[in-house]
């Protein structure tokens, strides 16, 4: 509950119009215990739609003080430096949650080509993630607890694929696409990050988010490669 502030007066211009609307003059912004931090889990709600969503939220108007989560973790970035830890952390949630989800990829794969090739990325997304402790270290930062929702959604529709699926060359083709959505999503990422840092002037940060970035686009072009050559063809001959 150490995210959760009770203030008479919003602290937040966000928070200030949604409070000052007048059809629905009771929104308030809440996250429930275990939401996470990250500001993309913050809700509006109002009385109406407290009752159809009783599940997830609790009903503000027993509470006498206005109460909204503000994580200083979530504040809005005003510079690049901020810009940047806010992608760092990001990325590290993104990384974090891929060392779960590529055991189930690896697991889930048929062609042991492709099993492989998972199980060393989740070797070198180990790595990614060491490399990301050094680039704090290097930039004398702190990360924000936050989760990466766009990684979560990502991995989730591999999940969704390889619940519905027969196992074989068809869903080896789709647990690629899957992959490759994440990867694309890490270089984006890393792509900025590098970007970020060099207007920064953090030199030592650049070079360790480039070799991170080299390795995202590697496994990608591996994938493609796997694609192209192995999997899809005999995906193809089972049609
Ligand atoms: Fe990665
Ligand atoms: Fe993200
Ligand atoms: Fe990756």
């Amino acid at each position: 509950m150490d995210a959760f502030y009770q203030e008479q007066q919003p602290r937040m211009g966000a928070i200030n119009q949604h409070s000052s609307s007048n059809e629905h003059s009771d929104i308030r912004r809440v996250r429930l215990p275990n939401a996470g931090t990250s500001r993309s889990s913050f809700e509006s709600v109002s009385a109406r739609s407290l009752l159809k969503k009783s599940e997830r939220y609790v009903a503000l108007a027993t509470i006498p003080k206005v109460t909204y989560a503000l994580s200083e973790d979530t504040m809005a970035a005003k510079t690049l430096n901020d810009l940047f830890i806010h992608a760092l952390s990001d990325i590290y949630s993104a990384e974090k949650q891929l060392t779960k989800a590529l055991p189930k990829l690896a697991r889930a794969s048929t062609n042991p080509e492709l099993r492989q090739a998972f199980e060393t990325h989740l070797e070198e997304t180990h790595g990614q993630i060491e490399r990301i402790d050094q680039v704090v270290e290097s930039c004398g930062i702190k990360l924000q607890r936050l989760k990466c929702v766009a990684m979560e959604g990502l991995v989730e529709e591999g999940q969704e694929q390889i619940g519905e699926i027969e196992r074989g060359p068809v869903l080896d083709a789709a647990i690629i696409g899957a992959a490759q959505k994440a990867e694309h999503y890490e270089i984006a990422a890393y792509g900025t990050l590098a970007a970020l840092g060099k207007q920064l002037g953090q030199e030592q940060a650049v070079k360790l988010l480039l070799e991170t970035l080299e390795e995202e686009k590697a496994t990608d072009n591996k994938l493609t490669i796997l694609a192209e050559q192995k999997i899809s063809p005999e995906a193809a001959s089972k049609s």
